[in-house]
């Protein structure tokens, strides 16, 4: 202990002697100077003392004034200063990873240090971190992940919980778990932030914590709604041509789904009613919901161009901020102004982006640059670069934002706001029992915050593009993410804390969900065969479990993942007895000639994940003959193994599981490792449509496999998992293997193989299949490791 106490003292005096040259030195003294012009630094000594002698606070200030950047720096700092830097070690939470990875940079080059020194982050599959690391960044679901293995967070002195009024799930979840773990660490810290004044509810939470304001400057912001942004405009929404494609598009749609039996001009008039008469309370509130979602949908992005044409022509300079739902609108709008005459003239316009997640075609590109810049993120690197940095003289800066700029990120030169009210939130189908992401209408809170952040450096202007009538309609507060999602993963998560009842530990939350959801979720998982029928977290089939860890060891962790949790439930593919053709055409879409059922059944969840993602899941589960709760139960799953791995210690942090996921034959290795003795060979096939078993039974291939549809199958063996006796016997799921593989996964066939590290490689296979012997996990890693190298 004290040869320890030695060395961080030492480690102290260091840390305290960089700080001290760095504050000095020219460039730390001019940071210093910004850090003392926010808002925040004024309650500096307040805030200090409050943290020193309560174990809980609640901190309210505007966006900007310095909450993320400022405190958690201002204990480090003061620690530091005090000789005790190397003690302390303080974690703020973040509900987004880029802004985790934003507010790490910036708070490393404000301490003057790279990133990953004293200051660094940490999220999902990435992070940048050292052993001098204090203070860190991280995804709320990093430190919920770190309370499931370190339930006492030993070692931490201080926990910030950020942007707490946003109210997602993962933050009421963490502060259920936190609360109860305050008594046990009388030492602990506990600060929770938000951008909003209703402090009350988090302080009442932890029995009356103290919550401190700080007061922030900003400019007033003038409120235009959409009756005065036509007028201003001139914009005309008099007729349905004047509708643009994508908002043709949308109005179908919303016509079909909404008001069916309405002709357009009625429902043109309706608008021009609920624009111009403003009885929109007389509407019912399923009418005003449709008219409201018609009106945002069917103005589409000429009235924004035409907003932001306005803008440019006639105010004076100063950035403009648009809110938009998500990428796919950033990247159609931004794609519709690039040919635009003046929006597009990059002599005159800076046009960006700023959004949390990036299409799949966009990774690539990011990989791309990942291996170019290192460890740098693409998507990181670029909000650096240029979305806080000032426009040249003369050139608009435009920055295309989801609602993540509304609070996590403060662009400092926004003067105008483009806000077209909706934000994509998921939200509960409970007929169906399926989240779906969806853009919805944003609350009266978010609005006035999008309207905020034009007031920053001067006054400013906000165009809100619905009527006011449609603004006094919205929510006053978002409802929390925990009473509007099904909690099945969530579920799944308390269980692997220990902490017992399900439903006595969400009634401990901030705003405890519906015993009837919690009742859902839970029945829902014990169908799926998650919990069993005391609630209890249920084993996996053995058999799937070596398939688990065989591609977690061999590298390709992704796929194997989805086809374990594919095969732990009922088959996603739908088989309607009046379409069977349809959708045995549909399923085979999915094959795409590589012989495998299972392959097929990772491209139809990697689809699934991409269309949930645009919010169009249920349309693709319908196109594809696909069960939509199927898939969110191979999803619920998924997470819950990845679990399990990585609490074995299995899995690495830096995504390396991962590195093979493309190498098909490895995947088809670790099926037929997982799958075996299920083997029938292809080449003594008898008919068409049947095969032979290694024990010399006669099967049938299902009439749904894509292998049925072949008449030719280029593979010795076909490896499959389940046999179904209807009147012959049928084998369900196959997929095409080599001799080579057979030999070196197919257990006990390789016995009379010779060479020495295949019969290691045996050996540790029988090895692992003993579940106590945990630590040879490790062991086989690093044998297989080397044998993969060869
Ligand atoms: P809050 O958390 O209260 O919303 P922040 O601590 O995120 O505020 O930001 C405080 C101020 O620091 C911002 O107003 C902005 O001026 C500045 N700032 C934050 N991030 C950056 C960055 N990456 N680059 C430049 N300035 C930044
Ligand atoms: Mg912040």
């Amino acid at each position: 202990g004290s040869v320890m106490e030695k060395v961080l003292q030492r480690r102290s005096l260091q840390m305290r002697n960089m700080q001290r040259a760095w504050q000095e030195s020219p460039e730390g003294n001019k940071m210093l100077d910004f850090r003392k012009s926010l808002p925040s630094f004024k309650e500096k000594e307040r805030l200090l003392q409050a943290i020193a002698r309560n174990q809980v606070i609640v901190i309210s200030g505007e966006t900007g004034c310095g909450k993320t950047t400022q405190l958690p720096q201002y204990i480090l700092e003061s620690e530091i200063e005090s000789g005790r830097g190397a003690f302390c070690n303080i974690i703020c939470t973040q509900p987004r990873r880029i802004s985790a990875m934003a507010v790490s940079e910036r708070v490393s080059a404000e301490r003057g240090e790279p990133l990953g020194e004293t200051v660094g982050y940490k999220v999902r599959l990435e992070g940048m971190k050292g052993k001098n690391t204090h203070l860190l960044f991280c995804t709320s679901g990093i430190l919920l992940r770190r309370l499931l293995s370190d339930h006492n967070l030993n070692g931490v002195t201080h926990v910030f919980v950020d942007e707490i009024h946003e109210r997602g799930m993962n933050e009421d979840f963490l502060l259920i778990v936190l609360k109860d773990l305050l008594p046990r660490r009388r030492d602990l810290r506990l600060i929770l932030m938000s951008a909003t004044l209703n402090a009350e509810l988090f302080s009442n939470y932890f029995g009356g914590a103290p919550t401190i304001h700080i007061p922030g400057f900003t400019y007033p912001v003038q409120a235009h709604f959409l009756e005065d942004v036509l007028e201003m405009t001139g914009y005309k929404l008099t007729s349905l041509n004047q509708v643009d494609d994508y908002g043709q598009e949308k109005l179908w749609k919303t016509q079909r789904q909404l008001l069916p039996r309405k002709r357009k001009n009625q429902i043109t008039a309706l608008v021009e009613d609920a624009l111009h008469k403003s009885n929109f309370e007389n509407y019912s509130s399923r009418a005003r919901d449709s008219l409201a979602s018609w009106t945002a949908d069917c103005i589409g992005f000429n009235l924004i161009e035409a907003v932001l044409c306005h803008i440019c022509r006639k105010e004076c300079p100063g950035a403009v901020l648009v809110f938009m739902t998500g990428w796919e609108d950033i990247s159609c709008l931004r794609d519709q102004l690039k040919s635009h005459p003046l929006l597009g003239d990059p002599n005159r316009v800076l046009l960006l982006t700023c959004h949390g997640s990036m299409p799949t075609s966009e990774q690539v590109v990011n990989a791309v640059f990942d291996l170019l810049l290192g460890f740098t993120n693409f998507c990181h690197h670029f909000l650096q670069k240029f979305i806080f940095e000032k426009a040249p003289p003369n050139i608009r800066k435009i920055v295309l934002a989801t609602n993540m700029a509304e609070a996590s990120i403060t662009i400092n030169d926004i003067v105008f706001v483009v806000d077209c009210g909706k934000a994509k939130e998921t939200t509960y189908d409970a007929l169906n029992n399926t989240p779906c992401l969806l853009p919805s209408w944003i609350s009266q809170a978010s609005a006035r915050q999008r309207r905020g952040r034009a007031g920053r450096v001067q006054p400013g202007q906000c165009y809100h593009l619905y009527p006011r009538c449609v603004y006094e309609a919205f929510a006053e507060y978002q409802l929390p993410e925990l009473l509007r999602t099904p909690l099945n993963s969530l579920c799944l998560q308390i269980k692997s804390l220990q902490v017992g009842s399900i439903g006595e530990f969400l009634s401990a939350a901030l705003q405890p969900p519906e015993p009837l959801a919690v009742q859902n979720a839970v029945d829902f998982l014990k169908r799926i065969g998650a919990l069993d029928e005391k609630e209890n977290l249920t084993n996996l089939d053995p058999k799937l479990g070596k398939m688990l860890v065989m591609g977690a060891i061999f590298r390709c962790f992704d796929p194997v993942l989805t086809i374990v949790s594919g095969l732990s439930v009922r088959d996603p593919f739908l088989l309607p007895q009046e379409k069977k053709n349809l959708a045995e055409i549909a399923k085979s879409r999915f094959s795409a000639k590589d012989y495998s059922d299972h392959m097929a059944l990772v491209r139809a969840y990697e689809g699934w994940k991409d269309a949930e993602r645009e919010g169009s899941g249920y349309e693709y589960c319908w196109r594809n003959f696909l069960s939509a709760q199927t898939l969110q139960a191979i999803h619920s799953l998924r997470k819950q193994f990845t679990f399990i791995l990585r609490d074995a210690g299995l899995l690495d942090e830096d995504g390396g599981n991962n590195k093979l996921s493309h190498n098909q034959s490895l995947v088809r290795a670790v099926i037929c490792s997982g799958l075996f003795p299920g083997i029938t060979s292809v080449v003594h096939r008898e008919t068409s449509m049947s095969f032979k078993t290694m024990d010399d039974g006669q099967v049938f291939l299902y009439a749904n496999s894509v292998n049925a549809r072949y008449q030719t199958i280029p593979y010795p063996w076909l490896v499959f998992g389940e046999k179904i006796k209807v009147n012959a016997v049928f084998i369900r799921d196959s997929t095409g293997i080599s001799d080579s593989i057979l030999i070196l996964f197919g257990g006990a066939l390789s016995s009379g193989v010779q060479a020495g590290h295949l019969k290691m490689l045996q050996g540790y296979i029988d090895f692992f299949m003993d579940p106590s012997l945990a630590e040879c996990f490790l062991k086989l890693k690093e044998e297989l490791d080397k044998l993969i190298q060869k």
